[in-house]
């Protein structure tokens, strides 16, 4: 029982901390610097850590290693692991160890945080002892620290289930799959579509696997990779037998063919399409574990959306302001394009991920007025849309953004900022560039 943890964060701290109380020889090594109050918390617990590089011989000592996601597979440090031939895995598996919860975990390339917030709050709110954690607030193996809860909701990514080995996942959602994070895997959207699939990969008879059933790769996989859980698929398009689909402006969840719960998508709390899709996985997740119907709709009609995500901050002189500062890469663009029902003034920009921007060309065309290049260089965009939208400007910084979309505005428009990209160039991270956003719609 001695473990090397590889990375200081949030899961990789928790990890320690967890593993020492459960009897582990513990060592954490962080490649980086480690905040203070996480290393106040190794300090207090009397466990040893380095930062500013790994010692090689931590990794010859160690018996496991838990990885954080953020550690690739080419980089030295798991290049040597794997040449030793040490087990690794990530924080979640090392966690399942010490939790009995049921584990209701939720992936996908977009709507994952939407998706997992929903669930959390339809099963809080029926009254279970429920616990929200992986990719979201503080880590599953710090909140095991503290106690043990009947279910879990854990939001994971697909560094993540990278690191997934056998933790039993009772319910697994997979949101949808499309092309991201491509530099993790080799450029290779199939290596990062198996990575998704892994959430369903341990699963047996007894468990569930919520899919989208108008999602091509998620499909193409049940065809090649299959899984051993019952699914339950849910469908904006097409009537489901069982799981959920969306007809004439109603939702329909069923779960068992004996009860059937029906909506209309005016009571949804979250709107746009992607979000009936993100309401009925969680809706399906819920009734799996017999929430009654009655709170099951009223959840889904009072849930508070998460910031950031189509968010909408205010009307300004009749101009509608919504942030989606959390849209960072095309598919979660299009849905919000797709969601305007307004002539749109486009705030689009930052660092690109090797974006292919193709696919939203006739939305651009039919919805958007204005297109306002946020970024250091735009070259990109104003090339893929020159000749679609009659007017594109650009700036690189929000004010000068906020102040350019108002002018180009009139009554019964609406401002969008949902970039497509990353933050980094202007901004610390999505959270500060939609903040700022936001400030910049009030000082209007
Ligand atoms: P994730 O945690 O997977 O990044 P979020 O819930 O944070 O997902 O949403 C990220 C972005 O994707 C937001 O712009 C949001 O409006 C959009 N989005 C949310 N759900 C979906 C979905 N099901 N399909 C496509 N885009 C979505």
């Amino acid at each position: 029982m001695r473990l090397l943890v590889l990375g200081g964060g949030e899961s990789g701290t928790g990890a320690a901390l967890l593993a020492a109380q459960k009897g582990w020889e513990v060592k954490l090594s962080e490649y980086g610097t480690l905040k203070q109050t996480y290393k106040d918390a190794l300090l207090n617990k009397g466990i040893a850590f380095e930062e500013g590089g790994h010692t090689e011989a931590w990794v010859n000592w160690a018996s496991l290693i838990v990885k954080s996601p953020g550690i690739a597979e080419k980089t030295p440090i798991m290049q040597q692991v794997l040449a030793v031939n040490t087990p690794w895995e990530d924080e979640i598996e090392f966690a399942s160890r010490y939790s009995k919860g049921k584990v209701v975990a939720i992936t996908g390339s977009n709507g994952k945080t939407t998706t997992t917030l929903l669930t959390y709050h339809l099963l809080q709110k029926a009254g279970l002892n429920v616990g929200l954690a992986g990719n979201i607030g503080k880590s599953w193996a710090m909140q095991l620290c503290e106690g043990d809860k009947d279910y879990w909701v854990l939001e994971l990514s697909s560094f993540q289930l990278d690191g997934l080995r056998n933790c039993p996942i009772h319910i697994a959602t997979l949101c949808n799959i499309s092309p991201d994070h491509l530099d993790r895997y080799g450029y290779e959207l199939s290596n990062y579509a198996k990575a998704k699939w892994r959430v369903t990969s341990s699963q047996t008879a007894q468990d569930y696997f919520i899919c989208n059933a108008d999602d091509e790769i998620s499909q193409e996989l049940m065809q090649k990779e299959g899984t051993k859980a019952q699914c339950l698929p849910f469908s904006l398009k097409e009537k489901q037998p069982l799981g959920a689909y969306l007809e004439n402006g109603n939702i329909h969840i069923i779960t068992n063919h004996k009860d059937e719960l029906k909506m209309t998508i005016h009571e949804l709390a979250l709107q746009g399409k992607h979000n009936v899709a993100n309401s009925m996985a969680a809706a399906i997740a819920s009734r799996v574990l017999e929430i009654r119907k009655e709170s099951v709709r009223e959840s889904l009609a009072d849930f508070k959306g998460a910031p950031h995500r189509l968010e909408f901050v205010a009307t300004v002189h009749g101009i509608d302001f919504i942030n989606d500062s959390k849209a960072t890469n095309v598919n979660s663009t299009w849905w919000a394009l797709e969601s305007a029902n307004k002539p749109v003034i486009w705030i689009v920009g930052g660092v690109d991920k090797g974006n292919d921007y193709s696919s939203l060309k006739e939305l651009v065309n039919d919805k958007v007025k204005a297109i306002v290049c946020l970024g250091l260089d735009n070259a990109k965009i104003k090339e893929s849309f020159e000749g679609l939208v009659p007017e594109i400007v650009e700036t690189n910084n929000m004010k000068h953004a906020l102040e350019l979309s108002y002018q180009l505005g009139t009554k019964g428009d609406a401002v969008l900022l949902s970039p497509c990209c990353a933050s980094f160039d202007l901004f610390e991270n999505y959270e500060d560039r939609g903040n700022q956003f936001k400030k910049e719609v009030r000082a209007l």
